[in-house]
């Protein structure tokens, strides 16, 4: 048994060092627990080292244990009695893949509103779910989906405007609350209204609206929250610049 060093547990004669390794997700050193090798047969990533070993491992501090992959460069040992022993040594060439999510485009603007207008975080938390349900070709639910997320858009907005009137609004109608409350603006009632109507088709038995679906409906809620901004914008701009007279 070579010192210091552990065999890859799915590959025959190929060994790898046990240094401590700093952790992509916790940044703790620790030596990880290794799971499976992979020799690539092509150099790849910044080590630029030739046929070199990954490993995937796990991170051994208590409060992470998160996974990672591990890239070594392979030396060949020429002492004797194993014969000629592949083994590894770390290097910084450690890499992790981050968690991939697909954000849909056109919400990618308001989403990074959010900390200006908090009444945008729970549509565009209901909205991206609606989003993933519908790129996983469950239709049906994106539309409920995207019902919750236009009433969750308009009565947050309602009570941003009107916060002495929360409760009420949270418990009026949709289409009620777009008419009490956002009649102020003709663009915003009316489209705003259209996104009621077409969201309530995907919700209700029967569908009022023949000829209109999904992406109507995303477009009128697009267009409702565009309007939205579009208030929001001039108002700060009237706020930053009074009137000098
Ligand atoms: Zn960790």
């Amino acid at each position: 048994m070579m010192e210091n060093y552990s065999k890859v547990p799915n590959l025959d004669n190929v060994y790898f060092t046990e240094d401590a390794l700093e952790c992509p997700h916790c940044q703790t050193n620790m030596v990880p627990k290794f799971l499976f090798g992979y020799i690539c047969p092509n150099s790849i990533l910044e080590m630029n080292a030739e046929n070199p070993l990954v490993l995937f491992v796990i991170c051994t501090q208590k409060n992470c244990k998160a996974s990672f992959l591990a890239e070594y460069k392979i030396e060949i040992s020429s002492s004797g009695k194993i014969g000629p022993v592949k083994y590894f040594y770390s290097t910084s060439g450690v890499y992790y893949y981050s968690e991939y999510e697909e954000y849909p485009d056109e919400i990618e603007y308001y989403e990074k509103m959010i900390k200006k207008r908090p009444f945008y975080k729970s549509f565009i938390d209901i909205y991206k779910e609606a989003f993933t349900a519908e790129s996983n070709s469950l239709g049906q639910i994106a539309g409920m989906g995207y019902r919750k997320a236009i009433e969750f858009l308009v009565k947050e907005y309602a009570m941003h405007l009107n916060s002495e009137k929360a409760e009420t609004i949270a418990s009026t109608a949709l289409g009620t609350v777009i008419n009490n409350y956002l009649s102020f603006d003709e663009e915003l009632l009316n489209i705003s209204k259209r996104a009621s109507w077409l969201g309530n088709d995907e919700v209700h038995y029967l569908k009022k609206w023949i000829g209109k679906d999904i992406n109507d409906l995303k477009k009128v809620i697009l267009l409702t929250i565009q309007t939205i901004e579009r208030v929001e914008s001039i108002k700060d701009y009237i706020n930053d610049m009074k009137d000098p007279r």
